[in-house]
């Protein structure tokens, strides 16, 4: 009687589930005036696991910092053993052995699917009923998979959005990898339900240094190693430019012997044993990483790190993507745009790029290119200006300089819709930021860089008020090493009272 009972309750339970679902599903049009907005998350945003959902779950992706520093620790004694011997060979392979124990997990086969199937994302984030105004809801994706696979992922939570919340239409911030599989999206699943997309520090144009990595350029120079540091040191504050002035004056005795040392005397003579053993299994093998390599060394990277037989079936995925939307990527924007998609591409500099390979010096946000983050702008190094006197390169009948002299957004393949924001790190949005960003979504119809008086082309991230704020020639020195002493010691004093 008790079985028939509970029975019947379950069968009454489902049954008004499915109404309350059904009820959902044909919920009237929203006109709250506040579209739904996607977050796009890029690389490594959602942590992977091993044995997902299990009590046994662990980190997958070897970059926790117990892990690193157990590694370094049993490397201690074969780094002795290669200085008495001189046996680099040795030694390489030993450290191949650790660095693919640390990265197993998270790896692919030749095919590029995954070596352990019980690794997943660590969070889902399902689609959302609620939209409330300037907020987000985040679309988290394992990464290592193919960037096609990804946006189709992304086309099913975009129609599970829209059918939650009664929107035709949804925004899309998408962010650093978040911007290729954006791109893939659009080309792959059209523009009628997309209304807005913001591109912040996109990887639709590739990085230099993982392009670097993919092409065997591991070269490293002491100067792009000091700088990358030195991005940490921001801010215009009295302590802040006297630690400056420090790090400039004597940073470079630690780094040059250092960093010279690494270069030359290790690195070149273990590479071709570490990308034999290691790292062309265990990153070339991850078709989401190769949506990182540019377009003008892609065919290098794949005949460097891949098989043409062996790994035929991920060149044919990776393909896909590098030919028919990196390549194409002006005409799916232009298409996009033409269909009533309304487009902005913002852009941070200011920042040196990771010190690996021969295009180090380039201006970043600390992780990308800027001239790829904004599709084309001629920018100076690192620390350097476009040089007195300098022109535009195509005049427009509008200024495309930076008041400090730094970028040319007039190269860019859409300098009318481009922003570049000075002293933002890659996604580490400011309150500012997102501000803006909110801004650009909420206002109908397509900005431009001429809409709004208070964000211009070049803004500046002030990193004590948290504020953009337009870019001139008096805020664009952010890197002063011009001590004030009566300051500084006000500033100790306040600090010993406390
Ligand atoms: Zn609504
Ligand atoms: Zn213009």
């Amino acid at each position: 009687m008790k079985k028939i009972l509970a029975v019947l309750l379950s069968v009454i339970i489902a049954f008004s589930l499915s109404l309350s679902i059904f009820a959902q599903a044909e919920s009237d049009e929203c006109h709250c005036g506040n579209i739904p907005v996607i977050f796009v998350t890029g690389f490594a945003y959602t942590e992977l696991v091993a044995n997902a959902g299990t009590e046994e779950e662990y980190g997958a992706f070897g970059v926790e910092t117990e892990a690193i520093t157990d590694m370094i620790k049993r490397l201690i004694l074969p780094l002795f053993g290669l200085i008495l011997t001189g046996n680099y060979d040795k030694f390489a392979h030993t450290l191949s052995a650790e660095v693919n124990d640390l990265f197993y997990d998270a790896s692919c086969d030749v095919n590029g699917n995954p070596n352990n199937p019980t690794v997943d994302i660590e969070i889902y984030e399902p689609p959302s009923p609620y939209h409330f105004r300037n907020t987000r809801t985040v679309f988290r994706y394992d990464w290592r998979k193919d960037v096609f696979d990804i946006a189709a992922e992304l086309n099913d939570y975009i129609e599970e959005t829209k059918r939650l919340t009664g929107h035709s239409k949804v925004a899309l911030r998408a962010e650093s990898m978040g911007g290729a599989v954006t791109m893939a999206y659009l080309y792959a699943y059209g523009y009628d339900s997309v209304e807005t997309v913001v591109m912040q520090s996109s990887a639709f144009e590739g990085i230099e240094m993982m392009t670097s990595l993919f092409v065997g350029d591991l070269t490293l120079d002491p100067k792009s190693v000091m700088n990358y540091v030195g991005n940490f040191l921001e801010g215009n504050t009295a302590d802040m430019v006297f630690y400056r002035a420090l790090y400039n004056t004597f940073a470079a005795l630690a780094f040059n012997p250092i960093v010279k040392f690494l270069d030359t005397a290790l690195i070149s003579k273990i590479k071709d044993v570490v990308y034999e053993d290691c790292i062309k299994s265990l990153f070339g093998y991850i078709p989401g990483i190769w949506a990182f390599v540019s377009e003008d060394s892609y065919e290098e990277a794949k005949e460097f790190m891949l098989d043409e037989e062996v790994n035929a079936e991920l060149i044919k995925k990776i393909d896909k993507y590098h030919y028919e939307v990196m390549n194409c990527k002006e005409e799916i924007i232009e298409d996009a745009m033409a269909n009533g998609v309304n487009f902005a591409i913002i852009s941070n500099y200011g920042k040196a790029a990771v010190p690996l390979g021969s295009q180090s010096t380039n201006m970043s946000d600390f992780l990308i290119d800027t001239k790829h983050t904004s599709m084309g702008a001629t920018c100076a190094d690192y620390g350097q200006t476009l040089g007195e006197g300098y022109v535009q390169k195509i005049n427009d009948g509008h200024n495309h300089v930076s008041p400090d002299n730094v970028i040319d957004a007039s190269t860019c393949a859409f300098p009318e819709i481009t922003w570049f924001v000075k002293d933002m790190m890659h996604t580490w949005y400011s309150d500012g930021y997102h501000e803006f960003v909110y801004t650009l979504i909420y206002t109908p119809g397509q900005e431009t860089i001429h809409t709004f008086p208070q964000y211009p082309q070049f803004m500046l991230n002030n990193q004590e008020t948290e504020a953009l704020e337009p870019l001139t020639k008096e805020n664009s020195d952010t890197q002063s090493t011009d001590v004030d002493f009566v300051a500084l010691f006000e500033l100790l004093a306040a600090s010993t009272e406390k």
